[in-house]
């Protein structure tokens, strides 16, 4: 990144104060003494400023799982069944998983450690988009496919309109995509129960902007910079950018 942005990032001072010091030749980079504006530093770079050096803060951990089917979306479970944090690379920062999927469900899951954004990505007043891919059994026919879109009522609550496609039909079973806005327990499975179709499986592919693509069962990635300002921006309050105060990690 470039000099003045790092200043920036490490809380030294504005970007265009950054600039002023970098001019009076007050900065060293890597021991030498810098003076294009324009100078690009590594993360790993010594930087000081009048011989005091100073330092990027550590980064948030912004992570996507493809969760597959047979593990538990905790981090311990007392029952000894397999967790994601098993999933985990050794070193990986304390994240947690923003929200859950079923044990059966397999699909994306975010997990982080910034406590914060996941509280608002999981707030009802959000609305954050998931989009799943259930295969159930029977064929969905067109007045389901028209109650589901305007609204079902369960046992316990009402589960809002989704959008919803059908993209296969077989036999005796149908592959079904759908887009809610809730995420209430076991939501998905108990919207087809409820119209008689048991779910045989079920895949979350979507989360907000983050989707599943080609990242194969139990692998792990980074969220890209473009996903973690797609969050950011779905869990803004006024739907505005959020200030980045600690560098992204990139894909
Ligand atoms: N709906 C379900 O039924 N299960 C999940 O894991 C997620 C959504």
């Amino acid at each position: 990144m470039r000099l003045n942005k790092y200043l920036a990032q490490a809380g030294v001072c504005s970007r265009r104060a950054a600039d002023a010091l970098i001019a009076a030749g007050r900065v060293r980079v890597d021991g030498r003494v810098v003076r294009e504006l324009g100078t690009a530093v590594g993360e790993d770079a010594c930087v000081q400023v009048d011989e005091v050096s100073v330092g990027l803060p550590p980064g948030k951990t912004y992570l996507v799982l493809h969760k597959p089917v047979g593990v538990v979306t905790t981090m311990r479970d007392p029952q000894g069944r397999k967790t994601v944090a098993d999933l985990l690379p050794r070193g990986t920062p304390r994240v947690v998983p923003v929200g859950r999927l079923d044990y059966d469900t397999s699909g994306v899951l975010l997990l982080t450690d910034d406590g914060d954004l996941a509280h608002r990505l999981l707030h009802p007043r959000f609305g954050m988009e998931k989009t799943y891919r259930a295969l159930i059994a029977g064929r969905l026919g067109s007045i389901e496919i028209r109650v589901l879109r305007s609204g079902i009522a369960l046992k316990d609550f009402f589960a809002q309109g989704c959008r919803i496609r059908v993209l296969r039909t077989g036999a005796d079973s149908s592959l079904v995509e759908l887009t809610l806005r809730e995420g209430k327990n076991r939501q998905v499975r108990r919207m087809f129960e409820a119209l008689g179709h048991q779910v045989r499986r079920l895949e979350r592919v979507g989360f907000g902007p983050v989707r599943l693509d080609e990242l194969a069962a139990g692998r792990i990635r980074s969220l890209s910079r473009r996903e973690l300002e797609g969050l950011r921006r779905i869990g803004s309050e006024r739907g505005d950018r959020w200030h980045f105060s600690n560098p992204i990690p990139l894909r």
